[in-house]
């Protein structure tokens, strides 16, 4: 199997509001954009950070304080009036309103167009080793009942957990972390500590290499943190299925964690079916399978067979490695390493039918400006999909494309309802696990939406 080597390393932490930064220290060098106006000097009078603490402060545009008063922890570029000090990339500076009062501790990412992100809105915290632990605490206790369950979950996500950017998951004794953020980044060794120390797993595996770190300035980077490098695929289990997890070279931090409760209602969903069409067999189709996690699952329901299509030959090799952990045979977990658009329409022509369908796509629209061509996507494939359900088969159809909302999703599966002339019910909508939080104040943190369909 390949192994990715340790790419450049990211950048040191630099202490937390450390002392040696100068407040407001005429002509200090800045590294940001220059100012539009001359520095208020009313600002750094008025505000006051507790004693003892000097970091940088950013001063920001009037106007634009009011998503951070409504704690929604980030600060775009646009929103930033002027810097005084000279923070690095990751360093915490104060996010300080145009009349000087307080608006929250942050890191600072001078690349970025998120140009500061909230770690706290508290003015009396210290963005200390303490203080990560405490984070990391909370986040990791939150997720406690998981682990009945399951051996892989997401233990830490990202601003839902107060700590933007950053990606922890744990399969078995085993933790893959994603520094995402200028912040995070800066902070690794400090989040390494406290991660070890709170979970006493001793292996820890860095994957930042997902496309946003280049926003934030950041360069690829994967390899060992602490312990070891894994021999091979880690095992866990969830439910009562096992799977393989290649944390080096999967995709992400190795398997889609997020589909947990999913993968349990397409068990379920199997077995209503079975219930309702006794001792006929059960066909399901898996598009977008990646390692079968939905073919696992309703294989484990009782299906008679899953036909997994993927257009990765590793991922549907792994596929058939779950499938052997499990007990399931080639003729119970078929794989077909094809395009999915393609297979759809073929299997249209042969008229093929199947009893559960799962449509679990990669981000079609990465940002706004894609979700136009996305929504076409998406509704071809739902359906093209729909045409091949039995009635009263179920489709399982996903999104995780953040530029789409749940709503929007919905409408585009109905206009794929009406020209596929099916009869279909809504029954649920569907989302990421409990370990995968969204922050109230910050919805852009929802990106997994699915909704399971059954035809009349
Ligand atoms: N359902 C999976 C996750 C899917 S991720 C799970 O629960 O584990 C999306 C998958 O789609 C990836 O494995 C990728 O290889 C595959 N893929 C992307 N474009 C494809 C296409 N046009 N046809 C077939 N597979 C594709």
């Amino acid at each position: 199997m390949s192994r990715r080597p340790a790419v450049a390393k990211t950048p040191k932490a630099r202490p937390t509001a450390g002392p040696a930064q100068p407040v407001g220290r005429p002509g200090a060098p800045r590294r940001s954009a220059p100012p539009e106006r001359a520095p208020r000097t009313a600002a750094r009078a008025r505000v006051s950070l507790p004693a003892g603490v000097a970091p940088a402060q950013v001063i920001v545009r009037a106007g634009k304080e009011r998503s951070l008063e409504r704690r929604h922890p980030w600060l775009y570029a646009g929103g930033v009036e002027h810097v005084i000090g000279d923070p690095a990339s990751g360093d915490t500076v104060a996010l300080i309103d145009a009349s000087g009062g307080f608006l929250a501790w942050a890191a600072w990412s001078p690349q970025s167009t998120i140009r500061a992100r909230a770690w706290s809105f508290e003015r009396e915290d210290r963005i200390d080793p303490a203080w990560f632990r405490a984070r990391i605490q909370r986040a990791i206790e939150r997720r406690c009942h998981l682990h009945e369950r399951t051996d892989a979950v997401r233990l830490v996500f990202g601003e839902a957990d107060g700590l933007p950017g950053l990606v922890v998951d744990r399969y078995g004794s085993q933790l893959v972390i994603q520094c995402l953020a200028a912040g995070v980044a800066a902070h690794r060794e400090v989040l390494v500590d406290a991660l070890v120390a709170t979970t006493g797993c001793v292996d820890v595996y860095e994957r930042s290499d997902a496309a946003v770190r280049a926003r934030e300035g950041l360069e690829s980077t994967t390899g060992v943190l602490r312990g070891r490098e894994p021999s091979g695929p880690i095992e866990i289990v969830e439910d009562g299925i096992r799977y393989g997890v290649d944390i080096v070279s999967g995709h992400k931090t190795g398997f889609y964690i997020d589909q947990r409760d999913n993968r349990r209602a397409v068990r379920d969903e199997i077995g209503r079916l079975r219930r309702d069409r006794t001792g006929q067999p059960i066909t399901m189709l898996n598009a977008f399978s990646y390692t079968g996690g939905f073919s696992l699952a309703a294989l484990a329901g009782g299906a008679t067979s899953a036909l997994t299509v993927d257009s990765s030959a590793e991922a549907l090799a792994m596929a058939q490695h779950n499938a052997q952990r499990n007990g399931f045979g080639p003729e119970q977990l078929v794989v077909a390493q094809s395009d999915v658009f393609a297979l759809l329409s073929e299997a249209a022509q042969q008229q093929r039918r199947f009893d559960l369908i799962v449509l679990d796509p990669p981000k079609f629209a990465p940002s706004a400006s894609h979700v136009e061509r996305a929504a076409r996507a998406y509704k071809e494939i739902n359906r093209k999909a729909l045409g091949l359900l039995h009635p009263g088969g179920a489709l399982f159809t996903f999104s995780c494309s953040g530029a789409i909302d749940v709503d929007l999703f919905q409408k585009i599966v109905a206009g794929a309802v009406i020209d596929a002339q099916v009869d279909c019910s809504l029954v649920r909508r569907l989302g990421a696990g409990d370990d995968h939080p969204m922050a109230m104040t910050h919805p852009e943190g929802e990106y997994l939406k699915g909704l399971l369909l059954r035809r009349n």
